[in-house]
């Protein structure tokens, strides 16, 4: 299909219901970023330049890779006889739950310099089980050893669940840390 077409038929049948995620809504990798200055630089040399390009595909399948790894282990843990869990744990930014906010979450100029309470709001989701999401204040101390205590709350309501139901319980955990492995 021709780049028109499509760009025509996605404006008349598909702005409805399909939305492009907004850029700035989330930040970019800084491997992504450096690779792609440098290989998007027409002052650079073209052997430099090849060179970051290369290493910019190796990146992507890399990721890939990790995707894949955690797509699989997320299918695992859903499945009651693997006896695995699987938790991912993140936090939201808080920089963009700050009230009054931008309704697409964007920092916005004038609101960027007041004060603005903000909340602390980190999940963890057990693949298959339970989504525990923790709401903390501002002062809360967010390192690893408060994403360790709310891991163990999870892991807990996991185990309840399990015995309620008379199932085994995993015996197995896996973690992925989804950009707070600091947290870990
Ligand atoms: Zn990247």
């Amino acid at each position: 299909m021709r780049y028109g077409t499509f760009v025509r038929q996605w404006n008349a049948k598909c702005t409805l219901v399909l939305k492009f995620r907004d850029q700035s809504a989330f930040s970019q990798c800084d491997v992504c970023q450096e690779l792609k200055e440098q290989f998007q630089n027409r002052a650079t040399p073209m052997d430099i330049r090849l060179g970051a390009l290369r290493l910019y595909r190796q990146h992507l399948v890399s990721q890939y890779s990790d995707r894949c790894a955690f797509w699989s282990l997320r299918d695992i843990s859903s499945e009651t006889f693997s006896r695995t869990i699987t938790i991912i744990t993140d936090g939201a930014d808080q920089a963009k739950y700050m009230v009054p906010r931008h309704p697409q979450l964007r920092t916005c100029y004038r609101a960027s310099k007041l004060q603005r309470p903000k909340i602390k709001i980190h999940g963890c989701w057990a693949f298959g089980h339970t989504l525990q999401l923790a709401l903390l204040e501002e002062t809360q101390q967010s390192g690893s050893a408060m994403v360790q205590e709310l891991l163990m709350i999870c892991i807990e309501k996991v185990m309840a669940q399990c015995r309620s139901r008379g199932e085994v319980c995993p015996d197995t955990l896996c973690v992925i840390g989804d950009n707070t492995v600091k947290e870990l």
